[in-house]
């Protein structure tokens, strides 16, 4: 049975969608412990011995959050060989990934980034090549470091709860090279992360500089708003908002795409969404070769039809 270790990076006061996405996957796949970095909170506390989580790791060092990612990879490395760990997993962020390249060289595993599913026997599975292949790969190493994207579990509780025990950590000596001294404050949109929605709302071009139908259909869904680079490069939204090889990588179960024709490079951020819904209003974009379902309009009729017939819901 694998010996699998969560690495979760400063909940806070409760843990995201993703982290219990990540929980569920461990216990599915071995006897599972997490390396919090951060301090434990009663509620997250809670929420991981529902979880049917037994150990938490956390690190000597009072707050490793300060700091850029090489120490806490350093810490992951530490948990995971104190816990005896063979498969680590983390989430798909930037910061994730980058703290999951540097844990495996530490333990000299075999890393596996943009991963959506995991096998009983750590087989993993992600596309590859901006989407062109789906592939099932594995780490050849006695210990795979496995980062997932977000929305590709459900998340279920442990059968029973777990009596919690934490188990504390040495960390390696913590350099003080680079420092965060300060954070930007986001304006907070009321919309849920990007790369964890369930739903992601995205335009492009054709919205040619009015997000207004996009954001509204996302609000009535309760769903994130995502655009194309051609959108972000416009300045029409944020670059925080773009989905692609070079922005976000979102897998929510509906991806609702309008105005935008579907280049590869977009397609690789978002090609395993659940269902994919494209409105455009040439029928030969590609967008439709990777549409579950294409409606052929303009979206400024498209989209307010769809949003009002949310709303009566
Ligand atoms: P366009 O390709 O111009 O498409 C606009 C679409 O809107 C057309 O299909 C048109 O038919 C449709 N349309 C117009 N008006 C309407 C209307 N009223 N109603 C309905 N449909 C309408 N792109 C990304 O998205 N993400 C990335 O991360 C990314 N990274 C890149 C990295 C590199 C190295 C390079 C070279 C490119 C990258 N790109 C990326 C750019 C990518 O190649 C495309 O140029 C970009 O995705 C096009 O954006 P778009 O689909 O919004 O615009």
């Amino acid at each position: 049975m694998a010996k699998v270790l969560v690495f979760i990076d400063n909940p806070g006061t409760s843990l995201k969608k993703s982290s219990l996405e990540l929980l569920t996957l461990g216990r599915a796949l071995g006897e599972t412990a997490v390396a919090l970095n951060g301090k434990l909170h009663d509620d997250v506390a809670a929420a991981f011995a529902e979880y049917g989580i037994g150990t938490v790791l956390l690190p000597s060092a009072e707050d490793l959050d300060d700091f850029l990612v090489a120490p806490k990879a350093a810490y992951l490395a530490a948990a995971a060989g104190q816990a005896g760990a063979n498969i680590v997993l983390l989430d798909n962020s930037p910061e994730g990934k980058e703290i999951a390249a540097r844990a495996g060289i530490r333990l000299n595993a075999g890393v596996i980034t943009d991963v959506v599913a995991v096998d009983a026997d750590g087989t993993a599975h992600k596309s590859v090549l901006a989407g062109s292949y789906n592939t099932a790969c594995k780490a050849g190493t006695p210990v795979s470091v496995l980062t997932v994207k977000a929305n590709n579990v459900v998340p279920v509780p442990a059968a029973a709860p777990a009596a919690l025990e934490t188990v504390t950590v040495d960390v390696p000596a913590v350099s003080a090279a680079a420092r965060i001294t300060a954070r930007e404050q986001k304006v907070a949109s009321g919309r849920p992360d990007l790369t964890d929605a369930r739903i992601v709302v995205a335009g492009g071009r054709g919205l040619d500089g009015d997000f207004g139908p996009v954001e509204e259909l996302a609000d009535a869904l309760g769903a994130a708003v995502g655009a194309s680079r051609a959108a972000t490069d416009a300045g029409w939204i944020s670059h925080d908002a773009q989905v692609g090889q070079t922005g976000k990588t979102v897998s929510p179960q509906l991806y609702i795409s309008a105005g935008i024709s579907g280049a590869i490079q977009q397609k690789a951020g978002m090609q395993t969404a659940k269902v994919i819904v494209a409105v455009n209003k040439d029928a030969e974009s590609p967008v439709f070769e990777i549409a579950d379902f294409g409606i052929v309009g303009d979206l400024f009729d498209v989209l307010p039809q769809a949003t009002a017939e949310i709303k009566k819901r």
